[in-house]
């Protein structure tokens, strides 16, 4: 019987010719090289929690899952080297352990690492960028099969490399810049969506970390605000809407409604009319959407295939269950998105194709030169990333 692959959300699925296991970096290289033999395509997967068909395809799909936990630290510089199938839950408490902690995190900790920076995965914040900015190394197989090292001394391979969706070689190792370990107070609170739009600069400005979903089926906004705290931490966890708690505690949530995602990337000072926009879309015309929408901040970077490249940014995402018919309404607020100059989440729902993005993303044309370098055969091209490539 075929391999049969599919995503967390399972709108997402395929058969491969084989799934790979590799149990160290000498059988990965090895597993690569043998498919380029035989002129397989190659795609990496991490814990397949994309919405987008990123992973799908009928070559050899590799999992780094066996090459796993932190392998090395640099206290002084605040630095790890991580294998690339770890989980981000893994990471908290050997980081901890150092005295370390990632700056920030998405609502979720189940990813693999590199399969988080390899779609820009962020979390919320003005002053803080995605995972992938925090990126100073990685270590893949290229498109020829061969072993290479890129951190700050190849910094073009590095503004590639950190967002490349698999496009640029099967990561092994990644290296990641650290802040001191922290504590986070957390408050959780709803509010009226106007309340919460009039006061909205405020609540960004007022704590390191704030988001509100929308919720259609109360009209009110549940918000979070999370902030950097030296108090100890709290043992009446969850009284009262606030806990304090060591912050790779507090970031993650769990999620277990299957659904489907689509994100967008605004310029911040487009965030609230493009959010208005898409509140109005689902208040007149696709009123049957059950889901929240999500409202966050991140800050500005200069990785190429970056949503958040060069401006600061806001990002509004929209869900729907996924045995729901999603694609109508996805593909209206798409407009809304695009008209407000909104590039997409790699990991999430879009239909824009190679002409629509280098449109979007200034870094583009070099980000694809790169990628032919390192890859001149299309070995990791499937074909939606040569949708999304041309
Ligand atoms: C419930 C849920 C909550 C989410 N919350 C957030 C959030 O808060 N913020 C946010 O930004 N996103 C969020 N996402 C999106 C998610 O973080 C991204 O889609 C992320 O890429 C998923 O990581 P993964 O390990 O599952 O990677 P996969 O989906 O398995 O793969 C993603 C990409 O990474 C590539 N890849 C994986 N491993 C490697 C490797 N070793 N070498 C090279 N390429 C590789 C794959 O080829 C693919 O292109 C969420 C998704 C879900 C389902």
């Amino acid at each position: 019987m075929a391999n049969r692959w599919t995503n967390w959300a399972g709108n997402v699925e395929c058969a491969p010719q084989a799934i790979a296991v590799p149990r160290d970096e000498a059988d990965a290289i090895a597993t690569v090289r043998a498919a380029i033999r035989e002129g397989l395509t190659i795609r990496a997967t991490g814990a397949g929690h994309s919405h987008a068909p990123l992973c799908a395809h009928d070559g050899v799909l590799i999992s780094l899952d066996r090459l796993s936990g932190v392998r090395s630290v640099d206290v002084e510089r605040g630095r790890a080297t991580i294998g690339a199938g770890t989980r981000i839950a893994a990471l908290g408490e050997p980081l901890l352990a150092r005295g370390l902690a990632l700056a920030n995190q998405g609502d979720i900790d189940v990813q693999a690492l590199a399969g988080a920076i390899s779609t820009g995965t962020h979390g919320t914040g003005p002053s803080l960028g995605s995972l992938s900015t925090m990126v100073r190394g990685l270590r893949l197989i290229d498109g020829r099969g061969d072993l290479i090292d890129i951190d700050e001394n190849t910094p073009a391979l590095l503004r590639a490399g950190s967002v490349a969706m698999g496009s640029a070689g099967v990561i092994l190792r990644v290296t990641l810049q650290l802040v001191p370990a922290y504590r986070l107070h957390e408050r959780l609170w709803s509010a009226p969506l106007e309340q919460t739009m009039d006061r909205l600069d405020v609540l960004i400005a007022a704590t390191r970390h704030f988001e509100f979903f929308w919720r259609p089926d109360t009209g009110l906004c549940d918000c979070k605000a999370l902030h950097p705290t030296n108090l100890p931490l709290d043992p009446m966890t969850h009284l009262d809407g606030q806990r304090i708690d060591h912050s790779y505690r507090v970031f993650p949530s769990v999620r277990q409604v299957k659904h489907v995602e689509s994100e967008w990337s605004v310029p911040a000072e487009n965030g609230p009319d493009c959010f208005r926009e898409i509140h109005a879309l689902m208040t007149t015309k696709h009123t049957d959407a059950r889901m929240a929408v999500e409202y966050r901040t991140v800050a500005e970077d200069n990785l190429l295939l970056s949503p958040n490249y060069g401006r600061p940014s806001v990002t509004i995402s929209i869900h729907e269950f996924v045995d729901r018919d999603w694609l109508p309404y996805f593909t209206d607020a798409q407009a809304i998105f695009v008209n407000h100059g909104g590039r997409p989440h790699w990991g999430k729902w879009h239909s824009l194709r190679a002409l629509d993005l280098a449109n979007l993303y200034p870094g583009f044309n070099a980000f694809q030169a790169t990628r032919r370098s390192l890859d001149p055969d299309g070995v990791f091209l499937s074909p939606y990333m040569r949708g999304l490539f041309g």
